[in-house]
C-alpha cells in the first residue's frame, strides 16, 4: 500500500483516500487524512485513519505505527474529528500504544466510545427526534434500514470502540509543546464535527467538511445548514493552507478560499436543483428518491449499497437531499405532503 505525505507547517500529513483504490468503500483501503502536529516536546495526531477488515492488512495502523515509534515527542493528544469509522479506526491500538488522550466533541463522544450507539433509539431521540419520525420522509418499506445504523454492519465494519479521555467544545485551546490550537465547531457533516486551527501558521484542520455528499447522514444527524454555517465560518478565517480529512488540500489562500467557495457552490446547486425540480411539476409531489436521480445525477463513489445494507438505494444522496429540502421547508420554499402512506414535497408557491 502506498501512502502519500507531506509536511506542513505543523509536523506532516497524510491526505486520506476515498475511492480509487477502493472498488467498495468498506473493503479496508479507504483512509481518511492523518495529520501530527509537532509541538516543543510534544505531538498530537488527528484523526487515525479506518481500521481494516481482518482478511487485509492494517495498512494505514501499521504505518503510523512505524512512523510514531520514530517520534522524539510522546504523543499527547489523539484528537478525533468525528465518529465516522475511518477516522477512528486505529484509535484503541495507538492510545494503547503511547498512552495518548483520546479528545473529541461531545455530541459525538457516545458512538466513538460505543459504535453500537448508532443503532439505538436513544441516538436519535437525545436531539428530540425519534427514529421513526426522522427515517419518514425515505418512504423505506418494512424492514429496510437506512446508512450505517444496522447491527452486523456496524459490528462487521466499524466497532472499534476507544475510550474518551476529554472532550471539547468551540473555542478550547489544545496547547501542545508551546503550540496553540483553536476547535472548531463545524456541525453539518455529523453534529460533533470539529476541525483545530492553528493561528500562528493559519492552517485550518478541517476534517470532513468538503466531503461531498454531505451531509450523509438524514436530519439531525446530517443538517445542510449548519454546514452552510461552517463553510461560512472556514471561509471568514481565510486559511493559508486547509488540510482536510480526504484527498485534495490547499496550500495557499487563494486555493483554500477556491475549495470552500467550490463547496459552498455544489450545495448551494444542490439545493436550488431541487426548487427547480418541484416548480417544475407543479403541486406534484415528489419522492427523496425520485428528487436523487435528478438532484445528484452523478453517482458517486459514496453511494455504494454494501455501505447502506439496502440494497441498491442511495442512502448518501438521499439523506443529502432531504437535509437541504428540511432547510427549504424552513426558508418557506418547499413543503412536505404525505399522499396515499407516502411522503413526497411540493414547492411553495
Ligand atoms: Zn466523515
Amino acid at each position: 500500500m502506498i501512502f502519500f505525505w507531506a509536511q506542513t507547517p505543523d509536523g506532516w500529513g497524510i491526505p486520506g483516500i476515498h475511492g480509487p483504490l477502493a472498488a467498495d468503500e468498506l473493503d479496508g483501503y479507504v483512509q481518511s487524512g492523518v495529520y501530527l502536529i509537532r509541538g516543543n516536546g510534544a505531538n498530537l495526531l488527528i484523526d487515525t485513519g479506518n481500521w481494516t477488515l481482518p482478511e487485509h492488512d492494517n495498512g494505514m495502523g501499521d504505518f503510523l505505527v512505524s512512523l510514531l515509534d520514530r517520534e522524539k515527542n510522546p504523543l499527547k493528544y489523539i484528537f478525533i474529528t468525528h465518529f465516522h469509522y475511518d477516522h477512528v479506526g486505529n484509535a484503541a491500538t495507538l492510545k494503547r500504544r503511547y498512552g495518548a488522550k483520546v479528545v473529541c466533541h461531545p455530541l459525538d463522544r457516545p458512538i466513538i466510545e460505543d459504535p453500537l450507539f448508532v443503532t439505538r433509539r436513544e441516538n436519535i431521540t437525545r436531539f428530540g427526534l425519534t427514529p421513526e419520525a426522522m427515517l419518514e420522509d425515505f418512504n423505506l418499506e418494512p424492514g429496510e434500514s437506512f446508512g450505517l445504523a444496522a447491527p452486523d454492519i456496524v459490528n462487521k465494519y466499524w466497532n472499534r470502540p476507544v475510550e474518551v479521555d476529554q472532550t471539547v467544545n468551540d473555542g478550547d485551546i489544545l496547547e501542545v509543546g508551546g503550540l496553540k490550537l483553536e476547535v472548531i465547531h463545524l456541525p453539518g457533516h455529523c453534529p460533533g464535527h470539529v476541525g483545530l486551527w492553528n493561528p500562528a501558521t493559519r492552517t485550518l484542520y478541517s476534517a470532513d467538511l468538503m466531503h461531498y455528499p454531505t451531509p450523509l447522514g438524514p436530519y439531525p444527524i446530517g443538517d445542510a445548514k449548519a454546514h452552510a454555517r461552517s463553510i461560512q465560518r472556514c471561509l471568514a478565517l481565510e486559511p493559508e493552507l486547509l488540510l482536510e480529512g480526504h484527498g485534495l488540500s490547499a496550500y495557499s489562500q487563494a486555493s483554500s478560499r477556491r475549495r470552500l467557495l467550490h463547496m459552498q457552490m455544489q450545495q448551494r446547486t444542490t439545493q436550488e436543483r431541487i426548487v427547480h425540480c418541484l416548480r417544475r411539476v407543479a403541486g406534484q409531489p415528489l419522492r427523496i428518491d425520485e428528487l436523487v436521480a435528478e438532484v445528484m445525477a452523478i453517482k458517486t463513489d459514496l453511494d455504494y449499497p454494501v455501505s447502506t445494507g439496502i440494497g441498491e438505494r442511495r442512502c448518501y444522496a438521499e439523506a443529502c437531499v432531504q437535509t437541504h429540502l428540511l432547510w427549504l421547508i424552513e426558508q418557506g420554499e418547499a413543503q412536505r405532503v404525505k399522499e396515499h402512506g407516502k411522503v413526497g414535497f411540493v414547492a411553495r408557491t
